[in-house]
């Protein structure tokens, strides 16, 4: 696909996600749908970006069981951001470079250009070795991949589904009003979380802590926490800082579910002894 049939499909998309979501509010308001889609957007995001996506899949945080680690990617699937793979290299590079140059998502090139600009950054991306060919660990899992490969069409069928099972109230809320919260609650981290906030640890990058972010993202407002310990699967460190996200990994541990839980010592230590420390950022 050449550059500006990949732009037209990525504009195509996000109108389309934010037309839907207009509509929702515009046609077919009601208290009832607004509480239910704000439920899946949480559930969706909190196990599915924060839990799966961003701490088992790209830092190694903790192991799951197999078929937890499979209700974790579905949930994944669900929230509708990107496939594994993908979600987890990009991710990686941000950690690599973060506020450099070279990081692909930071608000040194201003706001909007690391809030949603950077998608539209092919050529930069292209230019990266590391997306040239994505981390051996990601290709290497063949569950991984399936949940990869199957992205894009899943999202047809949900759409399908939602509208077989509540008509266009349901695929404007729950499909379109659901992905722009999760889509721009998650783009809020690359922007707002380099931006605004207070630092426990200083860092090299310009990453910050929130509180207010936290509350809607699963714990993953705890930015600044998150950059000094990358491989760490609680994000808050301090008094007064709660970390829903780690809530549910505690929860999964108890009931033997999760293993081989990385603390923010851990992961140090961890950085500190391995040559792929990639692994880890
Ligand atoms: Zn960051
Ligand atoms: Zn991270």
């Amino acid at each position: 696909m050449n550059r500006l049939s990949a732009h037209l499909l990525l504009v195509a998309f996000l109108v389309a996600i934010h037309a839907g979501a207009l509509v929702a509010l515009l046609w077919y308001f009601s208290w009832g749908w607004l509480l239910v889609t704000i439920a899946a957007w949480q559930f969706f995001g909190l196990i599915g970006v924060s839990v799966c996506l961003h701490r088992e899949i790209t830092h190694r945080a903790f192991v799951s069981v197999l078929p937890l680690k499979i209700f974790h990617l579905t949930c994944a699937l669900i929230a509708g951001q990107a496939g594994p793979v993908v979600w987890a290299t990009v991710h990686r590079t941000h950690h690599k470079y973060a506020d450099t140059e070279r990081d692909i998502h930071s608000p040194r090139e201003g706001f909007w250009a690391a809030h949603l600009g950077w998608l539209f950054q092919r050529q930069k991306r292209q230019r990266m070795t590391e997306f040239q060919q994505a981390p051996k660990d990601l290709t290497g899992d063949r569950l991984l991949q399936f949940f990869q490969t199957t992205h894009f069409p899943a999202q047809f069928l949900i759409f399908a589904l939602l509208y077989a099972w509540g008509g266009w109230p349901a695929v404007c809320w729950l499909g379109c009003f659901r992905i722009a919260l999760t889509l721009h609650s998650a783009w809020s981290i690359n922007s707002l979380g380099h931006l605004y906030g207070y630092r426990n640890y200083d860092t090299p990058d310009q990453s910050t802590n929130s509180r207010v972010l936290a509350m809607f993202t699963g714990g993953e407002g705890f930015h600044n926490n998150h950059h000094q310990y990358p491989g760490a699967a609680k994000l808050s460190h301090r008094a007064g800082e709660v970390d829903p996200g780690f809530l549910y990994i505690k929860l999964m541990q108890s009931l033997g579910l999760i293993s081989n839980l990385q603390t923010a010592a851990r992961s140090s230590a961890r950085v500190a002894q391995t040559d792929n420390a990639s692994i880890l950022q």
